[in-house]
């Protein structure tokens, strides 16, 4: 990954809107370090969650002497475990200055001791506490359902966030509401090939300029995904259930009200 100077204008793209680099370190230069905030780093994990600008594959961290020491993805925190490496965090100052810093500035900031700017700081504290999160409770109730209860509990939570006016999102949630007996591995081809359908359906979906909000997109396509971990011969347990918790955030960042399914968390 490449270096720059705190604060120096980003030119990775064209529609940089001076942005401001902030967090790209490299082996042998020296950078600001002060003992790491919990609440920053819990912050900057909360961000890196909604990467922007993915890279093909992972970069891995620089500054670690043995890669093999200490592993920079995943990341884990309070339950979860964050892919750190592969895009990059957009935040707003107060001063309206956009910040964009690579999502490995998580593990600079809690291993390697790197204290960002203030005001990117503050701005990462600032919108990490308007993204939803869920609470250690939440976590310990989703973990404790088979996969295929989370599998149900992820579609119906999505098909009850489905706001009128998107026929085409009722459509798609009811053939894989429709398409989840039980599993079958002689017949996971032909699931994969309705699964398949289904997503290019909703990536169509996107198109429309009235299509629909961005997170309905994802929290979708995240049900397809454990969807199809549901259906896979290994259950990949932790991965559907990563996919189940971002799913549920996703909705809940939509704002519609879902609270009678969040029940089930409780
Ligand atoms: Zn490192």
């Amino acid at each position: 990954m490449a270096y720059y100077e705190d604060l120096t204008p980003y030119e990775y793209d064209e529609d940089a809107r001076g942005d401001l680099n902030v967090g790209w370190l490299e082996a042998g230069r020296t950078y600001p370090k002060a003992e790491p905030a919990p609440a920053l780093v819990a912050a900057l994990l909360r961000c890196s969650r909604r990467p922007v600008r993915l890279y093909r594959g992972f970069h891995d961290c620089d500054l670690c002497e043995d890669a093999s020491a200490v592993q920079t993805w995943p990341f884990q925190s309070g339950g979860r475990r964050y892919y750190l490496g592969n895009g990059e965090i957009r935040v707003q100052g107060a001063d309206m200055r956009w910040f964009a810093a690579p999502t490995l500035v998580a593990h600079y900031v809690a291993h390697h001791h790197y204290a960002p700017p203030p005001a990117f700081c503050d701005a990462v504290i600032e919108v990490a506490h308007r993204l939803p999160n869920l609470d250690a409770n939440a976590l310990a109730a989703l973990a404790a359902m088979s996969p295929s209860e989370r599998l149900d509990f992820c579609l119906d939570l999505v098909r009850a966030s489905n706001v009128v006016g998107h026929p085409w999102a009722t459509t798609a949630l009811q053939a894989l509401l429709a398409a989840r007996p039980a599993i079958d591995p002689s017949r996971r081809k032909e699931f994969r090939a309705e699964l398949d359908a289904l997503y290019d359906v909703i990536v169509l979906a996107q198109d429309p300029a009235d299509g629909p909000p961005p997170w309905l997109h994802e929290a979708t396509k995240n049900a397809v995904q454990i969807v199809f971990a549901a259906r896979s011969e290994e259950t990949l347990d932790e991965d559907s259930f990563d996919l189940a918790a971002d799913a549920i955030e996703s909705v809940l960042e939509g704002g519609v009200d879902v609270s009678a399914t969040m029940m089930r968390l409780t």
